[in-house]
Parts: C-alpha cells; sequence; structure tokens
C-alpha cells in the first residue's frame, strides 16, 4: 500500500440473514485498492451487491468479513472526510433547501463568508439556486435529490460515495449533471466510489470502471477509462473509444 492509497478492500464478504434465517451472500471476494483522488464507478446487474458493498465502504455496515483499511484518516478543517448520497433522497423535510446544505457544513471550520459561498456555488451547481427559500416538499423527487447531491459535495469529501444519485433525474439534467461533477472533482481531487447501472454515465464519470458478477458480487473485470479529467461529456460519447468501451462494459455486464 502506498501513501496515494485511499482504500484498500481484501477478500470481502457480506451475507446477510433474513428474518426467516435464509443466507444470502450478496459480496465474496472482493479486494481492491482505490487511489486517492480517483473516480471508480461500479457497475453489476440488479441485486448484484452494489449498495451493500458501497454500505460497507461508508461503515455504515460493520458486519462483514474481510478487511477495509482506509487510509484517509485526517481531513482537513474545511472538508469532511466522508460524505454519501443515496439512492433515496435524504433530505430533512422540516429544513429549507438552504439549511439542508448549512447543515451538512455544520461539522467544518468555515468562514461565513466560505459557508455562503459554498452553498451558493453547490445550489447553484445543481440548478437549484433559486430554489434557497423551498421546501422539500415543495420539490420533485429530481430536485431532492439534487438537494443532496450538493449538500454531499458542499462538503468537499476526501471520500465521496455515491450510489445511483442520478437515476431520478431526467436524461437531459442527468447529462448536465454528469458535466457538473468532473468539473467539481477535477477541482476537488476527491476519491469517488460511484454505483450506477448506466454504463455509459460510468464511462462517462469514472477514471475506472469495476464491473462486478450476479450475486454473490465478485470482481468481473475492471477497465480504465482512457479520458482526461477536462473530458467534455457531450464531445466524448461521439469518440469511437468511448462507444467501444460502452460496447465491452455491456456485453459483460449482460454475461454477468
Ligand atoms: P444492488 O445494489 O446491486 O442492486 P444490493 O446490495 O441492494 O444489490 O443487494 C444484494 C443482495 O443482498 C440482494 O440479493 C438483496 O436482496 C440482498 N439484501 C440486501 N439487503 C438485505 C437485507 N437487509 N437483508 C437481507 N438481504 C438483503
Ligand atoms: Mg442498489
Amino acid at each position: 500500500m502506498t501513501a496515494e492509497t485511499a482504500l484498500t478492500v481484501a477478500n470481502l464478504r457480506k451475507v446477510f440473514v433474513t428474518k426467516h434465517n435464509a443466507v444470502v451472500e450478496a459480496i465474496a471476494g472482493v479486494s481492491l485498492t482505490i487511489a486517492r483522488g480517483e473516480v471508480l464507478a461500479i457497475l453489476g446487474p440488479s441485486g448484484c451487491g452494489k449498495s451493500s458493498l458501497l454500505r460497507v465502504l461508508a461503515g455504515l455496515d460493520e458486519d462483514y468479513e474481510g478487511t477495509i483499511d482506509w487510509s484517509l484518516r485526517q481531513a482537513p478543517q474545511d472538508r469532511l472526510l466522508g460524505a454519501t448520497v443515496f439512492q433515496a433522497d435524504s433530505t430533512m423535510p422540516w429544513m429549507t433547501v438552504e439549511k439542508n446544505l448549512r447543515i451538512g457544513l455544520s461539522g467544518l471550520r468555515l468562514s461565513p463568508e466560505t459557508i455562503e459561498q459554498r452553498v451558493a456555488e453547490n445550489l447553484s451547481l445543481v440548478g437549484l439556486g433559486d430554489f434557497r427559500r423551498a421546501y422539500p416538499h415543495e420539490l420533485s423527487g429530481g430536485m431532492r435529490q439534487r438537494v443532496a447531491i450538493a449538500r454531499a459535495l458542499a462538503t468537499h469529501p476526501l471520500l465521496l460515495l455515491m450510489d445511483e444519485p442520478l437515476a431520478a433525474l431526467d436524461a437531459q439534467t442527468r447529462i448536465v449533471m454528469q458535466q457538473e461533477l468532473t468539473k467539481i472533482w477535477q477541482r476537488t481531487h476527491s476519491t469517488v466510489v460511484y454505483v450506477t447501472h448506466d454504463i455509459a454515465e460510468a464511462v462517462t464519470l469514472a477514471d475506472r470502471v469495476l464491473v462486478m458478477t450476479s450475486r454473490p458480487g465478485r470482481i468481473k473485470a475492471i477497465r480504465s477509462v482512457p479520458f482526461g479529467r477536462d473530458r467534455d461529456v457531450f464531445a466524448m460519447r461521439r469518440e469511437a473509444a468511448f462507444r467501444e468501451l460502452e460496447a465491452d462494459l455491456w456485453a459483460m455486464v449482460r454475461d454477468a
């Protein structure tokens, strides 16, 4: 393990025991090293253990076999160590959009000016600059999800774990958001683990794409994405290299 490592996973296995005592093996034999500042996308068929893996990596589920070494142990005072965005939006319904972002920043040592700047910047990044004083129930599901994304991004996390965060958005907003995410990660150098079932999205965002087998989820393959961080998400879709990788990944997910 080098100083450049963010996360090392060795022989991870996750088993669920259901109410009726059925044993469900969700993840088996996953070993993986994630570099600092890397964006790793995880693809795999529904039910293969992607969300289970992310919850373990987030430290939300400690009931697993194997070892996980979080090399990122200390964050500067103006950044969170880790932040998560899950599939279902997790806004606080009794707080305005703005308050939802501010509460996420409350653990950090930031000047009032910096807080205001992060709130404004991230709301505008997700296209919600005009909805500061709205409450979540006044927003669509996709907008609420974007509040959750802005809240996580505003903390400039060293490690960002996202589970299909754009799945609830319409196709056009999704591509706009993909462009914004690549831009912000280029600036913050966050280490990102990004679960998606959208192959084009994985190629668009990631440095590497990991394909999982069907349950129990194992690593089927890992592919490097041949595009720099300054990528234009519209232009890259027309490149032969993009389409080749997409086809390659599609074949692997289909046969997973
Ligand atoms: P994915 O996110 O790839 O769709 P999940 O990680 O949600 O897959 O689930 C992987 C497997 O583990 C599935 O078969 C699912 O039914 C099972 N599973 C997930 N959570 C639980 C739980 N709390 N109890 C029992 N089984 C679970
Ligand atoms: Mg899932």
